[in-house]
Order: C-alpha cells, then structure tokens, then sequence
C-alpha cells in the first residue's frame, strides 16, 4: 500500500533530506583523484551524524558502509574501500540515505573524477536529464507508468542501455517502501495522490541494459562492462508542481 505522507512526516523527511544534500555538498568538493571511496564514506558519515541524524544505509541488510560509492561499470550498490582509488577519467555514483526523526531522505549523484570522457559526459548528462524528465510527470493525477516512461524516453532518444533490475521506490518511514517504480513502461496505472514521497532514480548504461552482481553480494556491474551513471532525487508529489526533498534548503 502506498501511505500518504503527513505535514509532520513530511517535514522530518524535508529535513533529512537537506542533510543527504549537505553531504552531496561536500561530496561535489571532495571527489577528486587520490581519494579512496573509504574516506568518502567517513565523510559523509561525520556530516550525517553532526546533524544529528542516522546512515540509513549502514547496517541496512547488512550493507557495511553509510553510502555506496560506484565507479564506472559499477551501477549501484557499491562498497566504500580504502583500496579503492579514484582516478583521472573516473565516474563515481554516489548514493546517502540518512534517517532524521524516523524519516529517510534518499539521493544519488554521479561525478566526474577529473576530466572524463565525452561518452562518459554525455551519459551523465543523459541520466540527469532523465530524472528531471521523471520528476516532473510527478503530478497528482498522473500514473506511476507517465514517470516510468518519461525516463524511458529519455534513454530511448539517446540510445542508452535501461537498468531493468533496479528502480525506483516509494520512501519515508523506511527507504524502501511501496510502490515500486521501473525506469521503462510496464503498463502501471497507479494514480499519483498528493502526499506520495518517491525516490525516482534513472541508472542508464554506456551500453547494454544487462547487469551482474558481484561476488561481494552487493556490487552490480553492467555484464559489457561499460560506464553507467545514477541520478536520485527523493520527490513529494503535490496538486501544483512536485517538490525535490533532497535539496539545500534556504537559510
Ligand atoms: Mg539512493
Ligand atoms: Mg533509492
């Protein structure tokens, strides 16, 4: 069932979600060759914690780390290691879930490590698009399938590879709540109410839609082993224009 957010509850994830933004903040500044994935994640750990609020990822199914940190052919879910060093030409998704008075804000950015690529710009430019391209299909009234398609159209323009597996989802109380929601159409005709909160989050790929998951348990990796780029934002669907909760909020 998919819940209604209250004033209250929306509040709470508005807040958490300006500290997934602090910590994307720092994240832009930081993110440079030389640095390994693991003191990314003590970053973003420190800032989560001194405003006073929860890693949602660390300890969720067992995930060892407070954000995942994938680079290049790895789409999502991966684990922060001190041995892992970012390069020149690099691209790093990076994912921060953070917990404030019981509710979840939910983000993931792609950077660029250095100068990279044009296929590597243009695929992140691509994937970004296509989030924006869902968020504003987010309108009471419209079906879940309108931002699902909205992204695929997107990726369909520009020839990109569709992760098929993983998408986005309904999040407040907990970071992964009902519905779930597909980067392509697949016909769901779940009206949009004033109240969702969604996190919609295009991964699209260099090259094909297929993807691995790694000996770790957690790392996927597209199987041609081209680069793949992720977009999150966590969004609250209104009557008028939708709402971004993982944004810097003024003052
Ligand atoms: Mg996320
Ligand atoms: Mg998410």
């Amino acid at each position: 069932m998919i819940k209604r957010k209250s004033k209250d509850e929306i509040k709470r994830m508005r807040h958490a979600g300006h500290i997934v933004a602090l910590v994307h903040q720092e994240m832009r500044k930081v993110v440079e060759p030389g640095i390994s994935t693991k003191e990314l994640d003590d970053i973003a750990m420190r800032i989560i914690k001194e405003n006073k609020a929860i890693p949602t990822f660390l300890g969720y199914s067992g995930f060892p780390a407070s954000i995942c940190t994938s680079i290049n052919e790895k789409i999502v879910h991966g684990i922060p290691s001190k041995d892992e060093i970012l390069k020149e030409g690099d691209i790093i998704a990076i994912d921060v879930g953070a917990t404030y008075g019981g509710m979840v804000g939910d983000s993931a950015w792609s950077y660029a490590v250095g100068k990279i690529s044009e296929d590597k710009q243009r695929l992140m430019k691509v994937t970004e698009e296509a989030l924006f391209a869902g968020i504003s299909k987010m309108r009471a009234g419209n079906v879940l399938d309108d931002i699902s398609g909205a992204i695929e159209d997107v990726a369909n323009r520009e020839k990109m590879g569709i992760v098929r597996n993983y998408g986005g989802h309904g999040v407040g109380h907990e970071m992964h709540e009902d519905p779930f929601l597909f980067n392509f159409r697949v016909g769901n005709q779940t009206k949009l109410k004033s109240g969702y909160v969604i996190a919609i989050e295009p991964m699209l790929n260099l090259g094909c839609d297929d993807v691995v998951v790694l000996d770790d348990k957690w790392s996927v990796v597209t199987k041609d082993g081209k680069a793949s780029a992720h977009f999150e934002h966590t969004v609250l669907c209104t009557d008028d224009e939708p709402i971004l909760m993982t944004t810097l909020m003024e003052g």
